[in-house]
């Protein structure tokens, strides 16, 4: 992060945009193997990282996010904060922030719970309490990431807000979660009964505009901490990050579909080509 840091950033209700999904991202690109699902992109194509770390700031994410499982790493390459993605398992993320705290030199602490299975932490704690109570104990940003699309991760999302005081963080995968499937390893493929996770989860996948709302959505629930993972890519990072108030270069090729041969304003558009293929395609789109 550049200029400001995370804490300053959130301050009198700022807000940070922050694009992850890289394992997916360099799945789908031929850069690593599912299944395993091991980030050695990192070590045989670093280069590319720092393209999709370029991406992804391009696109408006405020944060390039290092794939680092070693507190001391973070710190000796000057992170500004260190985050803990955790299951929703109250001592897991505990014994994380615990962590952070003792070896991350004061760095800030973004502790988020993947709540995937069920609304409650093991221990009986439900996950709004979840994170109130790692609030409590230190964390400056709590919240929810992966495992839950945008549908199945608001209503935990309202939970939480009403339960923090802090700012709080929203980082749910691109998919059609619903509460028959409410995390994207339950998803199927829609008119089938076959499992989509996780090779087929692109036959899921949420719309720009649906991204547009849960962003809009999570702006009036009051979530500072904003981004997308699993499934996210530059162009739904762009779509967060102008719904958020941004500007990011990435907005200058933001669609313009007046300009589209087809759908766009027809008296500047003479040609007898483009008027045969708008008829063959129907007046609904003048
Ligand atoms: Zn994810």
């Amino acid at each position: 992060m550049t200029e400001k840091g995370l804490l300053q950033r959130l301050e009198n209700g700022g807000n940070v945009v922050v694009a992850e999904g890289y394992i997916f991202e360099f799945e789908r690109k031929g850069y690593l193997q599912a299944g395993s699902f091991v980030p050695e992109v990192t070590l045989e194509h670093p280069e590319l990282v720092r393209l999709m770390y370029e991406e992804f700031v391009h696109a408006g994410s405020d944060v390039a996010l290092a794939f680092t499982e070693q507190i001391e790493l973070a710190v000796k390459y000057r992170a500004d904060y260190i985050v803990a993605e955790t299951f929703a398992h109250h001592g897991e993320a505990m014994l994380a922030l615990e962590c952070i705290k003792k070896y991350g030199k004061g760095l800030p602490a973004v502790v988020t719970l993947f709540a995937a299975t069920g609304d409650t932490f093991v221990e009986g704690v439900n996950v709004a309490e979840g994170c109130k109570l790692l609030e409590d104990a230190g964390a400056a940003v709590v919240g929810l990431n992966c495992s839950r699309g945008p549908e199945t991760m608001i209503p935990l999302l309202k939970e939480i807000r009403q339960m923090c005081k802090g700012p709080i963080a929203a980082l749910p995968v691109t998919y059609r979660t619903t509460q028959e499937e409410p995390t994207f390893t339950a998803l199927t493929i829609p008119g089938t009964k076959k499992r989509a996770f996780p090779l087929d989860l692109c036959a899921c996948l949420r719309s720009r505009q649906q991204i547009a709302e849960f962003a809009e959505q999570c702006k009036e629930i009051g979530v500072q901490y904003i981004g997308l993972c699993c499934g996210n890519s530059a162009n739904m990072t762009r779509i967060v990050a102008e719904k958020y108030g941004r500007n990011p270069p990435a907005s200058k090729y933001a669609p313009a579909m007046e300009k589209h041969f087809i759908f766009g304003d027809k008296s500047k558009f003479k040609s007898g080509f483009t008027e045969d293929l708008r008829t063959h395609i129907g007046g609904q789109f003048d």
